[in-house]
């Protein structure tokens, strides 16, 4: 089965084409600037041919139109017919508590969907409007909605329940929701994978750390604790966001710079994070060029960042009574050997203890710890879209043999 994965934001759609049996990605790329000037599509085929094209892009319904133009394209295409795709799998980030799982998306879907937006009103209308630009160009097609939430919905209350009202939560669904579901979800099963054992044997720790960062304490296969909350803002700190935080300090920087909601909003999203704290940049590469010049900051922003993880991996494994890996992925955690190694620092009273020979070298998917450890450090390249494609086709064809 061909998959067309799609993540629509704002003004980008990123796509990608999977072929679902042989887990193989035939095309994939990016618009970007939807809906302003200079709006173009890149597309890379499996086989390394690359294109761009700039367009007048004006929103998610006319990507979409250049998505499929461009894969069905004579010298750039892998397919020869529309009908060569047989289902869309959207990234949904917010599921709120409806959805624990993937579905095959209805008019019931939309609908709640819709009443969701308040609590992803960065993300979701972007989603809806992916899915009505697919109705629009591939009707009939079956679609599926895989959310960044789901595999945190099993998460005991005592993990989701804020020190806040009871009222709030009953009247509001304030509560920790979680994010990056799909890629906590995979790394551990592929983590799982490598060390040749269950899924549900294990307590594994897993770290996100790309743009946006996150941890998730996955005991025998259920995510039982992760520190993203009601919004992708809490926890580890991030290229622009602050995470955890005291709340009080929004309230009393309101107050001493006379910011509006929005204005303290943006500082703490925006303005915050590697970013904020260095002044230099939201990049870990040159957070990490600029700190080997010896810049006091970036080594501020570097030692909070990675002292975070650390107080989460502890933090972790006291909630699951031990952890038998910790398991790196994203842009950072997969890239960065520096970050991984101060993280684990001074941990061996937990297990944890890296082999710098094979922190620094070796292939993107390894096991980074010493030689007979206790608790082995997982490095695992993520494949969200993978899982989408792999989502959707499973929801499709349950639904062929219903
Ligand atoms: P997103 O969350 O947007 O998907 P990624 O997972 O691609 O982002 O992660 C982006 C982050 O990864 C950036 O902070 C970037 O600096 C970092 N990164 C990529 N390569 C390296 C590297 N070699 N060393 C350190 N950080 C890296």
């Amino acid at each position: 089965m061909n998959i067309l994965v799609l993540n629509c934001g704002s003004s980008s759609v990123k796509y990608q084409l999977i072929d679902d049996t042989a887990r193989k990605r035939l095309a994939g790329g990016s618009v970007e600037r939807i809906g302003m000037s200079g709006a173009t599509l890149s597309n890379t085929r499996f086989d390394g041919d690359e294109i761009k094209i700039a367009g007048e892009i004006v929103d998610h319904t006319v990507a979409i139109e250049y998505i499929l133009a461009i894969l069905l394209s004579r010298n750039h295409g892998v397919i020869s017919d529309k009908s060569d795709i047989h289902a869309v799998g959207h990234r949904v980030v917010h599921g709120g508590e409806a959805f624990a799982g993937a579905v095959l998306i209805t008019d019931e879907v939309t609908k709640t969907l819709r009443e969701n937006i308040e609590l992803a009103p960065l993300h979701n209308p972007h989603n809806l409007r992916g899915i009505a630009a697919c109705e629009a160009n591939l009707p009939g097609i079956p679609q599926v909605g895989v959310f960044d939430t789901a595999f945190h919905q099993k998460m005991p209350k005592k993990a989701y329940l804020y020190g806040i009202p009871y009222a709030l939560y009953s009247q509001y669904k304030i509560r920790r929701y979680g994010f990056h579901g799909t890629s906590h979800r995979y790394v551990a099963e592929r983590a799982a994978a490598m060390l040749g054992k269950d899924l549900s044997s294990l307590k594994l720790i897993t770290t996100h750390l790309g743009n946006g960062c996150s941890m998730a304490a996955v005991d025998r296969g259920v995510s039982v604790d992760t520190s993203m909350g009601f919004t992708p803002l809490e926890g580890l700190l991030m290229g622009t966001r602050c995470g955890d935080i005291d709340t009080s300090i929004i309230l009393y920087i309101m107050a001493k710079e006379g910011l509006t909601m929005n204005e303290a909003g943006t500082l703490l999203q925006k303005h915050s994070g590697l970013q904020g704290i260095s002044g230099i940049s939201s990049d870990m590469r040159e957070i990490i060029a600029e700190m080997k010049n010896d810049d006091r900051k970036a080594r501020y922003a570097f030692e909070v960042f990675t002292y975070r993880v650390k107080k989460y991996i502890g933090a972790y494994a006291a909630a699951m009574g031990g952890v038998d890996a910790v398991v790196f992925t994203g842009g950072i955690g997969e890239n960065s050997s520096e970050v991984r190694t101060a993280s684990c620092e001074n941990m061996a009273f937990l297990g944890i203890d890296i082999d710098e020979a094979k922190n620094t070298a070796g292939p993107k998917e390894k096991n980074i710890s010493r030689d007979g450890t206790r608790t082995q450090v997982l490095v695992v390249p993520t494949n969200e879209e993978l899982v989408i494609a792999l989502d959707t086709a499973e929801i499709v064809k349950a639904r062929q043999h219903a």
